[in-house]
């Protein structure tokens, strides 16, 4: 059986080292999250998320859902009743706002908590994250009215919400959508059309499920341009907050799919049903990017979690497994076979997981403080910053991690032989619930070319630049003879960066195919360079805490160990990466399309 335990000291070591916290106490949320407030949220989080979710993962992906003739579909047992110990104890209200409830507790403080959600049980955590959305998108666009109306309940979890932007002909080209919203004479609309692909689209969890979904008014162009945004209540409410009627939508089947198989994935029929313009007419894409660039850096803690849990079991695995004996000598004399923690490839397959998990874990939280600082810091510089780092690295957190992750999963099986192909060991679950993470809130391949499309020459490469200096000055700060293992890779890495951004600056913008052939090696060198700034930050901690005389000195003393098998073995890299860049479009289109 699978085993998982929340990295609760990690997580305090990256708060702490990377993040800073407390150096942003004077900012609105983070006086309030104060050392004590922050580990006790930690421990209590991970330990709920340990005997209460956890326990559910294997048996919610055996049991799946099923949708009733009625058309309901319940969760699979004990999903409703932890669902209810999640709300009871807060746990969906860290990062709301207090106005509609909420905690009021920054951003990252419960991105931190939302990993050991995503790790325990990513199908169960789906359900208030995509809720989470949903509230976002209605606490920026919404009326007052509209957030008096559908907040509270939602950040209390009575309530939860749905994104509904995929139709069967469409996924990735939204302009082509055919959900039609008619004017009704109260000023409501009538919606009518298909979604497909709707997490947690219909449940037994909440009283009411709120879905958001994208529609064209009458006489909108039919193009991006034409897309509006509506809330539309599964049950219909009253100004006073009653339930009236049922809505004219409906969840007309479910998928049967890969992973996840505790949330719903559902086909949604809207026939009529009455909805309510969320936001500006026309602009709802727009809106709904506000939900889905939160979403994306939460995909991209789905890949980190999964990569996580699974070389937790990995490492367990390694140590009791016995086979063959060690290269350099026998081991454990006693024993018929060594384990195979002794052999460097069984070593290779879980330092590749821990460099990426650890790193991974900084570069997310990092990216969560400048969610928090484009929001909250104290000056509008400040504020511009943040927004401009988040903007450029959100696809490289959701793209990168969520790659890396899903192969962090199936290196982590990989260490089991056989046995990681069976069920009862749970590795294989972990492979198929990472994957989905590449494919949805925008491909992969999408997010690579936001990256190099859009987020690179944004604001005339701001970000770009600004991210570059904070690289090479947390290079320069760094002392030559304790990091010098690191630094002198991460600076060849940057330079390959660089040089790569160069390449398309000067190949593709006369040759657009030249730019997004190379999209995806550019998403990953940068998320190679920017986990090995991170690397870089947490080395330079750890060696200062070594220096200091800590207590735990082998915490710190494993962190330079993986931060050094970080320099040499993933670094290297972006070299092999930026050849592939450069190799531009031609090859890849010279075949012809009925060669393939
Ligand atoms: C389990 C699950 C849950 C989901 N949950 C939701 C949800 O809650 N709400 C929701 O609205 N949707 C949801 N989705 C849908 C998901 O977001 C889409 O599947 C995804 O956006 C891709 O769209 P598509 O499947 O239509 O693929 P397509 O858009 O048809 O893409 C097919 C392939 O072509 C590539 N491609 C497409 N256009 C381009 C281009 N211009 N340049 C380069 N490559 C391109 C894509 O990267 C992809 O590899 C979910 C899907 C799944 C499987």
């Amino acid at each position: 059986m699978p085993a998982y335990r929340a990295p609760v000291k990690d997580t305090a070591f990256v708060l702490q080292s990377v993040v800073g916290l407390e150096r942003y106490a004077n900012l609105p949320g983070f006086a309030e999250a104060t050392p004590d407030v922050v580990a006790a949220i930690l421990e209590a989080g991970g330990k709920f998320c340990e005997d209460v979710l956890f326990p559910l993962n294997l048996s919610g992906d055996i049991e799946g859902g099923t949708r009733h003739a009625d058309g309901s579909v319940p969760t699979p047992a004990g999903v409703k009743s932890a669902y209810d110990q999640f709300c009871e104890g807060g746990w969906g209200t860290l990062m709301a706002d207090t106005a509609w409830g909420g905690q009021g507790l920054p951003y990252v403080v419960g991105t931190a908590f939302q990993e050991y959600l995503q790790s325990a049980n990513m199908a169960f955590a789906m359900y208030p994250g995509l809720s989470e959305g949903a509230q976002a998108a209605i606490e920026v666009v919404g009326s007052e009215e509209q957030k008096a109306k559908w907040l509270p309940p939602m950040v209390a979890g009575r309530w939860t919400g749905t994104m509904n932007l995929t139709e069967p002909h469409c996924g990735t080209d939204l302009g082509l959508i055919r959900t039609r919203a008619a004017k009704n004479a109260d000023g409501s609309y009538a919606i009518t059309g298909t979604k497909i692909f709707i997490s947690a689209g219909e449940h037994d969890l909440a009283d009411n499920i709120v879905h958001l979904v994208l529609a064209k008014t009458e006489g909108a162009p039919d193009t991006v341009k034409g897309i509006s945004l509506f809330i539309v209540p599964k049950l219909m409410v009253d100004d006073e907050g009653r339930f009236g009627a049922r809505n004219a939508v409906s969840c007309g089947s479910i998928e049967h799919k890969m992973g996840i198989h505790a949330n719903a994935t559902c086909v949604m029929n809207y026939d009529g049903a009455t909805g309510y313009m969320l936001g500006e007419e026309f602009k709802g894409l727009k809106a709904m990017f506000i939900m889905m660039n939160a979403a994306r850096l939460g995909v991209g803690l789905q890949g980190l979690a999964q990569g996580e849990i699974a070389y937790q079991n990995a490492v367990a695995y390694a140590k009791d497994r016995r086979q063959g004996r060690s290269l350099t000598g026998v081991k454990d004399a006693e024993a018929k076979a060594d384990t195979i923690l002794v052999h460097p490839d069984v070593r290779r397959m879980l330092l590749d997981g821990r460099a990426f998990n650890e790193g991974a874990r900084a570069l997310i939280l990092w990216g969560a403080l400048q969610v928090d600082l484009a929001k909250k810091a104290a000056t509008a510089e400040e504020r511009e910053l943040a927004d401009d780092l988040s903007s450029l690295l959100t696809p490289v957190i959701k793209g990168y991690c969520t790659d890396k992750g899903l192969e962090v999963a199936v290196t982590s099986q990989q260490v089991f032989g056989g046995h990681g192909y069976v069920r009862e060991w749970g590795m294989e679950q972990f492979v198929r619930d990472a994957r989905i993470a590449q494919i949805y809130e925008g491909t992969n391949g999408i997010q690579a070319l936001d990256l190099v499309g859009r987020k690179l020459a944004m604001n005339g490469g701001r970000g770009l630049r600004a991210w570059l200096a904070m690289v090479r000055e947390a290079l320069a700060g760094s002392d030559d003879a304790a990091l010098g293992f690191l630094k002198a890779p991460l600076e060849k890495a940057l330079g390959d960066l660089e040089a790569s951004t160069m390449w398309l600056m000067s190949n593709g913008m006369g040759n657009p195919d030249n730019a997004a052939a190379g999209a995806t090696a550019y998403m990953h060198m940068m998320g190679i360079v920017a986990l090995g700034h991170m690397w870089l930050v947490m080395a330079k901690a750890s060696r200062e805490a070594l220096d200091a005389g800590a207590s735990d000195a082998g915490f710190y003393e494993a962190k330079l160990i993986t931060a050094r098998y970080y320099a040499e073995r993933f670094l290297p890299d972006t070299a092999s990466l930026r050849a592939r860049l450069e190799a531009g479009s031609a090859t890849m289109m010279a075949m012809p399309a009925d060669a393939f």
